[in-house]
């Protein structure tokens, strides 16, 4: 039986009597096949799968979405059955269940958190790192599953998580698309349909300037690209091709990159990247 565990206490009781390799997967809810992916891959690796829904306040900046956040708890647990009956969902009834009295955003993630995602949200990653650290300090998971769809997010995680929790290993989903080619995120069910086919455009982009790479091996050319591609349509927020190692910019062609692109619909701005291996 699925379990719902929605207090602090009632969690670490569970949590207690849990032994062997346990598997955490750190969701905000309105799950989808992105997110059932990442459980579906921890199911396969552990003893026991933790899927925690938690709409983090101190990720969300001022003006964002925090209130209007899809959430759909019932389907969601409706959904982590049909992948894993045994999972324990941990879905906290308040943010003091995770953060104790102080919902605080208090760990920095520092220069490469100011970069592209960070520029748009300013302290979205500390609110991010802040209540992944309490994740895992509640859970201590053995593995914790992200999707590479936040390439930002996972780069962040893992480099904070090899520094202060050496013991979690962090894996790396890759990311879950629509038939259209559309990245699923739990942000699509804002979007109407007509939307939805103009979001198509960000994924495209990112595919031709992909092509590019791949077929002629030339930054310069790939980059002018960008610069047309934003030029011709201000909804790009950012368009920008970054080594897959700390997400600068590349001065040369190397052998793994990243194009990471936000696009925005309406209010909506949505996140896409594809990884370049130019192998
Ligand atoms: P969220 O609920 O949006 O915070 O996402 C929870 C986790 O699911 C994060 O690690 C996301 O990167 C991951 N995720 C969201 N959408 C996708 C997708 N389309 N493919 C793969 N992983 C995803």
């Amino acid at each position: 039986m699925t379990e719902l565990v929605t207090t602090r206490s009632d969690f670490d009781t569970v949590r207690t009597a849990l032994s062997g390799q346990i598997g955490l997967v750190p969701t905000m809810g309105n799950l989808h096949q992105g997110h059932l992916s990442l459980l579906e891959r921890s199911t396969s690796e552990n003893d026991h799968s933790i899927v925690t829904i938690f709409v983090n306040p101190t990720q969300f900046g001022e003006g964002e979405d925090f209130e209007s956040y899809p959430r759909t708890l019932e389907t969601d647990i409706e959904c982590i059955k049909r992948v894993n009956d045994k999972a324990i969902v941990f879905a906290p009834m308040t943010p003091k269940e995770i953060y104790n009295q102080k919902v605080v955003s208090d760990i920095s993630a520092g220069e490469i958190g100011n970069m592209l995602e960070g520029n748009l949200r300013p302290g979205h990653f500390d609110g991010v790192l802040s209540v992944v650290s309490r994740l895992f300090d509640v859970t201590q998971p053995s593995k914790a599953y992200f999707g590479k769809k936040d390439y930002q997010q996972l780069k962040i995680i893992s480099n904070f998580t090899q520094s202060n929790f050496p013991n979690i290993e962090i894996i790396g989903m890759p990311i879950i698309r629509e038939e259209s080619g559309l990245a699923m995120s739990s942000r699509n069910n804002y979007l109407s349909k007509d939307e939805k086919d103009g979001a198509l455009k960000l994924y495209q982009a990112l595919s031709y300037v992909e092509k590019t790479l791949l077929e002629e091996k030339d930054l310069k050319k790939a980059q002018a690209i960008i610069q047309d591609l934003m030029t011709e349509d201000d909804r790009f927020n950012y368009l920008s091709i970054r080594t897959q190692h700390d997400l600068t910019p590349p001065m040369k062609v190397k052998d793994k990159l990243v194009i990471l692109g936000n696009y925005q619909m309406g209010n909506t701005r949505l996140l896409d990247n594809i990884e370049v291996d130019l192998i």
